[in-house]
């Protein structure tokens, strides 16, 4: 993409009352802008980002049988108050209808999902289901500080599975806890992520929520130094040793919550009737549970981790762009680095590598590496009156010091290696 071309430009006046950092970064670059608290547009950029991380979500839903579907968002009251929660869900967004109706804005999906799949499994052998969406979600938020880590309006993948019985339910539960280890792994949140024991309802003793390390996060976890898992600050009280060792050797780090998964049981299959008949033709309850991974808390998350004084620092698969593309000129040499620029920008865009190509006129060198530091592609490719005299590009890391002379001829080669390769068309459906 020409940066002469975006409509956006990076600012330099930010929201007087935005406070979070991670959407202060983001509207600075052109990511997102900001409509109200918590309530947040995406532009070119940072839609780019939260595409590739539903991709992501999407392949690793697919990859465990996930069935994708989309639920509406405006849901009527009466859904609602089957489960008692029109009344005791104090986030939920409620609204009046012009036909005297009156509506919830869909906050989490239970209410639809559970009679929508009643309508389809009668039988053991139609279970087990599973099928998941992603979705624009609200939340009635008394506080929306944290920019899109906590919004009124947010995106969501909420996956729901459907069992004959607990056993049933268990087994699917690791595999979607595995599932998430990938996700957050391949949005550069591995290593940072920590199964956090939660309260678990009526139904099992625990839930579990992924919690990123994070310095500003609004959680605190206890981490078992001898298991690597954590328990949260609403079981530390009841719960003060480790569930897997009984050990006591915890340590308080602060965290985001980027995604928590329960087993819900019969609560919502017993309010809408849904059950099957088992083998002995005899009726049982579905075994339900839930699990959800908020894709613009997760932008958000990476934002607060990956980032120096500069600006962003994306990791590689959900990068806007997998390098940015400067053009350098003196007056000297201005025509032939014009024209080289321009053939190694085609020449990327030829191989498939996506590439922020800085083209424009008047803007200052140092203006340039600047915004390139902020926006935070993982590479940096550089062509100068320098590197031309060498026949190169100098090609930086984002999160390295260090730069490199690679020939012209090479580069393409040299950022497609170790490349995981994602087109354009390949998320068209995001
Ligand atoms: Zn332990």
């Amino acid at each position: 993409m020409l940066q002469s071309k975006l409509f956006i430009k990076t600012i330099k006046e930010l929201p007087k009352d935005e406070t979070s950092f991670n959407a202060k970064e983001l509207i600075r670059a052109g990511f997102i802008d900001k409509l109200a608290a918590g309530v947040y547009s995406f532009l070119p950029l940072g839609l780019k980002v939260h595409n590739k991380i539903c991709w992501i979500i999407r392949q690793e839903m697919d990859a465990i049988g996930g069935q994708e579907i989309l639920m509406p968002a405006l849901i009527p009251k009466e859904a609602w108050a089957t489960t008692n929660r029109w009344e005791n869900f104090d986030a939920l967004f409620r609204l009046a209808g012009g036909d005297k109706k009156e509506y919830g804005l869909g906050a989490t999906h239970e209410e639809v999902v559970t009679p929508l799949v009643k309508k389809f499994v009668f039988s053991y052998k139609d279970l087990p289901a599973a099928v998941y969406q992603i979705q624009t979600k609200f939340r009635n938020e008394l506080r929306a500080k944290a920019g899109l880590i906590r919004g009124r309006e947010f995106s969501m993948k909420d996956l729901y599975s459907f069992h004959t019985d607990e056993k049933d339910l268990d087994k699917f539960y690791e595999v979607v806890t595995k599932s998430y280890f990938k996700i957050l792994e391949r949005c550069g949140l591995g290593g940072l992520t920590y199964l956090t024991y939660a309260l678990g309802g009526t139904f099992s003793k625990y839930s579990h929520e992924f919690q990123t390390l994070a310095k500003t996060g609004e959680d605190t976890i206890y981490i078992c130094q001898k298991c690597k898992i954590a328990i949260n600050k609403e079981i530390i009280e009841e719960q003060k040793v480790c569930p897997q060792c009984k050990k006591k050797d915890f340590a308080e780090a602060k965290a985001v919550e980027v995604g928590n998964i329960f087993k819900l049981g019969a609560r919502f299959s017993k309010p809408f009737g849904f059950t099957y008949m088992d083998e002995k033709g005899k009726k049982q309850d579905v075994v339900m549970g839930c699990y959800g991974l908020g894709p613009s808390r997760l932008m958000g998350t990476i934002v607060e981790v990956c980032h120096d004084g500069q600006g962003m620092i994306w990791p590689e698969e959900i990068a806007p762009f997998v390098a940015s593309l400067l053009k350098i000129k003196n007056q000297k040499s201005k025509i032939k680095i014009d024209k080289v620029a321009d053939k190694i920008y085609e020449d990327l865009e030829k191989a498939g590598v996506e590439v922020l190509y800085d083209d424009r006129e008047n803007v200052s060198a140092g203006e340039k590496f600047a915004e390139a530091d902020l926006i935070g592609c993982p590479y940096r490719l550089v062509v100068s009156e320098k590197t031309l005299a060498r026949d190169s590009v100098e090609v930086k890391k984002r999160d390295k010091k260090e730069v490199e002379m690679v020939k012209i001829s090479e580069v393409a080669k040299r950022l497609t290696h170790n490349m995981q390769h994602i087109t354009e068309s390949d998320f068209s459906e995001c």
